[in-house]
């Protein structure tokens, strides 16, 4: 039997309806609305697409999200100048600065300007101060996309206490906090990365695996436990007619859309694998939606936190 498809597009829905009730209360109580500020360096192309995404998401669930332009060639003073200036905004209760920044900000870049953002206005969870609080389990939120995909799991009835898990790749923003909202939910967590030795089988030992590694259909069916639950947090670009041709069959869907527009996204998780799971996230409209409707629920949470609204009903 084929695998259950897990629906982000449906799932991220229902967390929007909850965050658009929630803001409208919010704005009735603060007299403005809970405010996003997000900074976007240089033009890439992916970046320039996700945040009109997330500008359009924030205003339909009634959040107020502005966003600052900086230019490739823009120097680290004037990111953390844009970044002071929201943090001292007092119509911003949430800053996010869009990666990846332009290589000419250097190898650092990323940590040093995240490190920048006041930690009450951290709508990813990546200062260090609250990264310590979600290791403790305190943190009032954590990275977007390992909490949708959390809220996937939790929505679609997939236990997670006792459950074996096991998370493809340890990045700050996806594998490490992944694995400890999974460890805090009481599964028994493995992190894997580039240097495991014989990967499949340590995900075959897997009731859930994550998928977080940015290889096209690197997870083939021999990493799977027959039941298991995938979740695919990949998200790759392809441009290439073999690649998609090995993929998917003819006539399917991905191969019209790959005709139509020369280039198709598809994850981490080999196609394949939908024949031995239990249930599996797909790619498009699975985590993808979960991270936007978490970056809005994170701006709400941080906004009530700030008012002083957190643990209050409304
Ligand atoms: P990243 O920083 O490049 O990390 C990739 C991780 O995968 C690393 O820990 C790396 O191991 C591991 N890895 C790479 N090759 C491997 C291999 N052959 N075997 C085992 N592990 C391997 O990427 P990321 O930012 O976490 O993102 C991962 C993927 O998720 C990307 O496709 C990205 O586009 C996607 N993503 C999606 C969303 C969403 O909203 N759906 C959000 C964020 C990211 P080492 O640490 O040993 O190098």
């Amino acid at each position: 039997m084929p695998a259950r498809m897990l629906d982000g597009v449906a799932i991220g829905n229902q967390i929007r309806d909850e965050v658009q009730s929630l803001a409208a209360a919010f704005t009735d109580r603060a007299g403005r609305p809970a405010g996003l500020g997000i900074v976007l360096v240089g033009n890439d192309p992916a970046s320039e697409v996700y945040v009109r995404n997330k500008i359009k998401a924030a205003g339909e669930v009634g959040l107020r999200a502005d966003l600052e332009r900086l230019p490739a060639t823009a120097s680290m003073a004037d990111v953390l100048a844009v970044v002071d200036r929201l943090n001292r905004s007092d119509l911003h209760d949430a800053i996010l600065v869009q990666s990846p920044l332009p290589e000419a900000l250097g190898a650092n870049a990323e940590r040093q300007i995240f490190d920048a953002i006041s930690p009450d206005k951290d709508v990813d969870g990546f200062h260090p101060i609250n990264v310590g609080l979600l290791v403790q389990n305190r943190a009032s939120v954590a990275a977007g996309t390992p909490s949708g995909v959390i809220e996937m799991l939790e929505r679609s009835s997939i236990p997670i206490a006792g459950a074996r898990a096991v998370v493809i790749g340890r990045s700050d923003i996806v594998g490490k906090p992944m694995a400890l909202l999974l460890l805090h939910r009481h599964a028994t967590v493995t992190v894997c990365h580039s240097r495991t030795r014989d990967l499949a089988a340590v995900a075959r030992e897997a009731d859930i695996l994550v998928a977080a590694i940015g290889r096209a259909a690197f997870v083939t069916r021999d990493f799977i436990k027959p039941g298991a639950t995938v979740i695919d947090v990949g998200i790759n670009p392809i441009a290439d007619a073999a690649t998609v041709e090995r993929l998917f069959p003819a006539g399917s869907k991905r191969r019209e859309a790959f005709a139509r527009r020369g280039s198709i996204i598809v994850g981490d998780v080999h196609p394949e694998v939908a024949e031995v799971a239990g249930a599996m996230s797909p790619v498009p409209n699975g985590v993808g939606p979960l991270t936007v409707a978490m970056l809005l629920r994170n701006t709400l949470a941080v906004a009530r936190q700030r008012a002083g609204l957190a643990g209050k009903a409304r």
